[in-house]
């Protein structure tokens, strides 16, 4: 999974990438656009948010569309839909459906090329029982193999 922020200019300010098992250990917190916030605040710490948007490979999850809203981010682009994982933003606890408000997250509105190209590209690359497995084993402090 990757993640891209651009600015008005559409001109690239960062990018990341999935990094859940990346550097031999487990980081719950790597997902790509969990990566891609941590370097926005590390690094530009001044940047006006409010006109920054996301493009991500994969629907944010639970986790990722909270620190989005949490990060001031407004307008968030996905490729392929997550139906097992992806968040609506459905039910969110009063506070959160106020942040909500002023951020869209939906679909990118591009040819169904790149759809269905990320849409492939996810199925090959996810194997859910397999990080299911992977993720259980970190939290029995066993080493990853
Ligand atoms: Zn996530």
């Amino acid at each position: 999974m990757g993640a891209l922020l651009v600015n008005e200019a559409q001109e690239l300010l960062c990018s990341a990438r999935n990094q859940v098992f990346a550097e031999g250990h487990y980081n719950s917190a790597g997902h790509a656009e969990m990566q891609l916030l941590d370097r926005l605040e590390a690094e530009y710490p001044a940047q006006d948010r409010s006109a920054l948007t996301l493009y991500v490979s994969l629907q944010p999850c639970l986790m990722c569309y909270g620190r989005i809203l949490l990060a001031g981010i407004t307008q968030v682009r996905y490729l392929a839909r997550d139906k097992p994982g992806g968040f609506t933003g459905k039910h969110l606890p009063a506070a959160w459906a106020e942040l909500a408000t002023r951020t869209s997250i939906c679909q990118a509105d591009v040819d169904d090329y790149w759809i269905r190209l990320a849409e492939q590209a996810i199925e090959q690359l996810q194997d859910r029982p397999g990080m299911r497995k992977r993720v259980v084993k970190a939290w029995r402090g066993e080493p990853d193999t």
